[in-house]
């Protein structure tokens, strides 16, 4: 049974849809509705992390894209929001489901792989066991995670970081195709060349954007793989840690590793000689021979593990090396990047690695993770040097408030090294979305106009809720220098372009070269330009704008900084609306001449 409440109410149906008109709307789907009261109905509201109670109006076990679309259909029609869930893997950051319909796509596991084309098409409701399998036995890998058990779209749609990560990069920018339906319930297939601001933003920007029926992949022809684990007694987590943190600095990008710590529970189903043990751990993958393999991981065979498990091994093999539970659990957990992890971090991570957590991880970031592609989707890069998790098991409420706190003092523990970012799929608590994007590329506020564009109304429900941009006002924009000269019509249509974003004092918000285009006109606030030898004296402030553009007027200087002096409130272009409007709106061309602004090639 679950056992924390999320704070929903008693699973009466909402006020806005009767029972009646759910009666018919299940007359209607080929899959199933399940209504409170059902004799299915605590099993179909269960989701995989056991610790979540989740009630809302209405379950909707869907089997085709024409019951997604009935679904969301009836729900515009009555007021009700939907949360499309895959697995339940990551309920725990859900919203309350108040007059929400989940929309539950596990009888849609259908997954064909075409060897031609090397492409995988994925339906909404697949594990990612349900893809590697096929995918092994006809000479691919995919970019699945640690756990067999993960929903494809759920992973895949908040970034999705598995073991070639740092040698192929994260799943969401390896997808090429999206079916999704919108909250009009039309039925859409995005793709670079169709609705690719839709396509762009479900790749990093979670269920925001709609219900995904099925997504498409690329494979990989199967490389050689060289693989395993090396264990030591916990009393040498500091020195094992320190030692891989050496290693990784190293290690070329076809490696991807974890150093971790796992207090073993004392469960029948862990192996004996680990059950009710705890060990440092260094998990690896090597994308190449066994002998250049052997020869990689010689300098943590020099620390003389107690169990070493490193061989060639099948591409199937990946899914069970981090030796996630096989079935559902009660998890409380969370995670955040870290910029660096000097001898300090490890410190304070090993201090904190104790019971009643049960898995603490830090896993190596950079390689393609960190290379910017030019057909990426909202989730980017991932700057930081590692990403740290913790979770503990809770099967009862003390346990899950004494778990709650042992991660909140390991994130505090290890928050001088921690990043302002976090990473999306690793924060199972609501965070504000803006924390999952880089400030700098200007992600989040475009992600917040697609929302605006495609859900107004908020219809959707996600783990991490995206939210619709506001209108911006011209009265806002139109005493700034730099649109001044624009007729009424074209600076209506700049604002509309907007988007809102606020910074804390000490963010560094632009960096030229960087950004792109992306225009900032700062509201409320103070920020000075640093160049490449040291802070210009020149002060920004409400009514100037900057960005690429800006800077070139203002600072002079091809290469600069800009970061907050005190807290700012910025409007904020993105470089492509930027790109489109200067097409569109010639006066805006000329007014950025009239200031001696001409296009600066980068
Ligand atoms: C044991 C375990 C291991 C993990 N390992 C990794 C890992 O190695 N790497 C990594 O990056 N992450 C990992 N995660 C995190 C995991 O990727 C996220 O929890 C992810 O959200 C799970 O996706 P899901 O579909 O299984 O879960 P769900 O809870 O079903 O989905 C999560 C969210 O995805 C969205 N979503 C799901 N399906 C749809 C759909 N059809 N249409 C629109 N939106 C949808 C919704 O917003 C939903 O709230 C792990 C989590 C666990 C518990």
């Amino acid at each position: 049974m679950p056992l924390m409440s999320d704070g929903a109410r008693s699973p009466d149906l909402a006020d806005r849809a009767g029972t009646g008109d759910l009666h018919a709307l299940r007359g209607q789907l080929t899959g199933g509705l399940v209504l409170p009261g059902d004799p299915e109905w605590d099993d179909a509201r269960r989701a995989w992390n056991l610790a979540v109670d989740q009630r809302p109006v209405a379950i909707a076990l869907v089997e085709s894209v024409e019951d997604v679309v009935k679904v969301v259909e009836f729900a515009g029609e009555h007021g009700l929001r939907i949360a499309p869930q895959g697995t339940g893997h990551g309920a725990s950051a859900l919203a309350v489901l108040d007059e929400t319909i989940l929309v539950k796509t596990s009888r849609l596991r259908g997954v064909e792989i075409d060897a031609g084309t090397a492409r995988a098409r994925v339906q909404a409701g697949a594990l990612w066991e349900d893809v590697v399998v096929p995918a092994a036995e006809q000479g691919f890998v995919v970019l699945h995670g640690s756990s067999p058990d993960v929903g494809v779209v759920g992973y895949t749609l908040g970034g999705g970081m598995g073991w070639l990560a740092r040698s192929r990069g994260l799943a969401a920018n390896s997808v090429t195709a999206v079916e999704l339906v919108t909250s009009e319930g039309k039925f859409v297939r995005l793709d670079s060349e169709n609705e690719p601001d839709l396509f762009w933003a479900v790749r990093g920007g979670g269920g925001s954007f709609g219900v995904v029926t099925a997504i498409e992949l690329e494979l990989y022809p199967t490389p050689e793989l060289y693989a395993g684990a090396m264990f030591w007694p916990l009393e040498r987590a500091g020195e094992v840690l320190r030692a891989w943190r050496e290693w990784t600095e190293a290690v070329p990008d076809e490696v991807t590793s974890v150093g971790r710590i796992l207090h073993f529970p004392p469960l029948p189903d862990v192996p004996e000689p680990m059950r009710g043990q705890s060990f440092v751990i260094v998990e690896a993958v090597f994308v190449g021979s066994e002998a250049d393999g052997n020869a990689l991981v010689a300098q943590l065979r020099e620390l003389e593990p107690a169990m070493d498990t490193f061989a060639a091994v099948a591409p199937t093999a990946l899914q069970h090396l981090h030796m996630d539970p096989p079935h559902p659990v009660p998890g409380i957990g969370d995670g955040l990047f870290l910029e660096r992890l000097p001898d300090e971090a490890i410190g304070a991570f090993v201090e904190n690695a104790v019971p009643p957590l049960v898995s603490l991880e830090i896993r190596q970031l950079g390689g393609t993770m960190a290379s910017s592609a030019q057909h990426q989707g909202a989730v980017g890069t991932l700057d930081a040097g590692y990403v740290m998790f913790a979770v503990g098991m809770a099967p009862s409420p003390e346990i899950a408030a004494a778990v709650h706190e042992a991660v909140d003092r390991v994130k505090a523990a290890l928050g001088p090294w921690a990043s302002a970012r976090t990473y999306f799929n690793f924060a199972e608590r609501p965070v504000g979305g803006a924390r999952l994007y880089p400030l700098k590329t200007y992600t989040f506020q475009r992600l917040r106009k697609i929302r605006a564009t495609h859900d107004p109304a908020e219809m959707f429900v996600s783990n991490h809720p995206i939210p619709p941009a506001v209108v911006i006002d011209t009265a806002r924009i139109a005493s700034a220098p730099l649109f001044a000269d624009l007729p009424a019509a074209e600076l209506e249509a700049l604002a509309g372009a907007m988007g809102e974003a606020e910074v804390d004092a000490g963010t560094e918000v632009v960096t030229v070269d960087e950004s792109g285009s992306t225009v900032y006109l700062i509201e409320a606030g103070e920020a000075e330009v640093i160049g490449a030898d040291g802070p210009l004296s020149v002060t920004l402030g409400p009514g100037d704008t900057f960005g690429e553009i800006g800077l070139l007027l203002t600072a002079g200087k091809r290469t600069a900084t800009v970061v907050a002096r005190t807290p700012m409130k910025l409007l904020a272009l993105s470089e492509p609306d930027f790109e489109r409007i200067r097409e569109q709106i010639p006066e805006f061309e000329r007014s950025l001449r009239s200031l001696g602004l001409e296009r600066s090639s980068r």
